[in-house]
């Protein structure tokens, strides 16, 4: 079995579901997962804030907008009037329950069903394309077995028996088409892996079905040494270990979900990324496997808020750490980078609603200071303990840039530094210059 994952650019337009659908002909089993079409989750986030903020005049021609240009899909995509019509019925369906939310009655429960409607969309239209191009294929509802539990984890052993069961009751089918991002959260209600999360919902079945390979299909040729989006002329990297693209995706390397690799690693499938628009390009291949040493790729991740807290009494004592780390923990917030020094120990947090909560609570142990707009910068390779120089590289590069913060040394695998995102885009192209210029 095979997943291979289409993004939102893959399947943004009819031209494109097509040219999936013939990156899907061979017969090797395969689960598809499909994203939105592009702009449609982003669509759905703007709909919801109109409701949210009671103004369902602007919420319905902005709805309406978005059906006409469903309606516009449909006609392109299918060529026969049986199909035009059952797609036309399919986007009524969808928006008229779009229609149904009402801004007197909106949640964040109600915006997650709205979300929803991208990937139950555009799973639908390939179904569709497919059976009318007369291709066997079932959909299968992420919402049947797609959970996650009460921590926001998947639930994978639920995940795992329900899947199967599905696929169980195909089996001579090889072509399952299926959403990413949605799931159900352990009420049973509707919810989804965040933004971004097709890819973590891809990595998550090919664990459930033990799949041969997981394949990511996007917009471009594979991972890059540096973030496309800010600086000139990166380079495709060849392979990646898990160790490798999970802290690159973590870092915000927007082309996987932040935590997508987990899922691949704890059962060891390799992961592929392919360029739709350039199916023959080889990708990136990662694995559990290292290769290639030194310093290979750089990303950047955005909305960090560092916290110091100092205090000249306790500090060193016994226990202090942990008392601090327990305040992160009571308040169910993760901390990404830490440095210590004998008075003040600083720490970043990417998630920032109970920061209120967090600082009174440490305002007990020292004086508290919260810098917010910071971005974490990482920098990834194999650079076992041996290897030298290689933290030089990286400060050299940034040395007209104030650093706030360094991590070195907690895996083979990562240089990080905190600076203030003003100097983000200055520090990638640094970087790319001093690392990667003989590339
Ligand atoms: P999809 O909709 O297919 O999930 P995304 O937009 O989420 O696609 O991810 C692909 C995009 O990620 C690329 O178009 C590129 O701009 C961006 N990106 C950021 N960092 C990297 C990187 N290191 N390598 C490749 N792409 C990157
Ligand atoms: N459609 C969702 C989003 O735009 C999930 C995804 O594309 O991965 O965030
Ligand atoms: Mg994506």
């Amino acid at each position: 079995m095979r997943v291979m994952k289409f993004g939102g650019t893959s399947v943004g337009n009819p031209q494109r579901i097509r040219e999936v659908a013939l990156l899907i002909t061979d017969p090797e089993p395969k689960i598809v997962v499909l994203s939105a079409m592009t702009g449609t989750t982003n669509d759905l986030v703007r709909y919801s804030e109109y409701l949210y903020k009671k103004d369902s005049g602007n919420a319905k021609l902005f709805i309406e907008k978005l059906r006409s240009n469903y309606y516009r899909v449909v006609d392109e995509l299918f060529t026969s009037e049986e199909y035009k019509e059952i797609g036309i019925t399919l986007i009524d369906s969808h928006f008229d329950h779009l229609n149904d939310f009402n801004q007197d009655l909106f949640t964040q429960f109600e915006e997650k069903a709205v979300l929803a409607q991208g990937e139950l969309i555009s799973t639908a239209l390939m179904y569709y394309h497919l059976k009318e191009t007369g291709r066997e294929c079932v959909l299968l509802p992420a919402l049947n077995f797609m959970r996650i539990d009460k921590d926001q984890e998947p639930d994978n052993y639920y995940i795992r028996e329900n899947i199967n069961r599905e696929l169980s009751l195909y089996p001579d089918c090889n072509l399952f088409i299926t959403q990413g991002f949605i799931c159900r959260n352990a009420y049973g209600e509707i919810d989804n892996l965040k933004r971004g999360g097709s890819d973590y919902s891809a990595s998550i079945i090919g664990a459930a079905v033990e799949s041969d390979e997981i394949q990511i299909w996007t917009d471009i040729d594979g991972f890059h040494n540096n973030d496309p989006r800010f600086v000139k002329h990166t380079q495709r990297i060849d392979h990646l270990s898990f160790g490798e693209a999970a802290e690159l995706a973590y870092f915000g390397a927007k082309i996987l979900h932040p935590t997508s690799v987990r899922p691949a690693q704890d059962k060891n499938i390799p992961v592929r990324l392919k360029n739709t628009m350039d199916p023959d390009s080889p990708g990136t291949l990662i694995t559990d496997q290292a290769s290639g040493s030194g310093l290979k790729a750089v990303a950047a991740k955005d909305g960090i808020t560092s916290i110091r807290v100092q205090s000249d009494r306790m500090l060193l004592a016994f226990g202090f750490l942990r008392k601090v780390f327990e305040i992160f923990e009571s308040h169910r917030t993760s901390i990404d980078m830490i440095a210590t020094s004998e008075v003040s120990v600083s720490m970043t947090i990417d998630q920032t609603d109970k920061l209120q909560e967090i600082r009174s609570d440490l305002e007990s142990y020292g004086t508290v200071e919260v810098i917010e707009n910071q971005t974490i910068i990482c920098v990834v390779g194999d650079m076992i303990a041996e290897s030298r120089g290689m933290a030089v590289q990286v400060l050299e590069a940034l040395k007209e840039i104030p650093v706030r913060m360094i991590s070195y040394g907690s895996s083979n695998n990562n240089i990080s530094v905190l600076i203030s995102s003003e100097h983000k885009v200055e520090a990638l192209n640094s970087l790319s210059d001093h690392l990667f210029r003989d590339l």
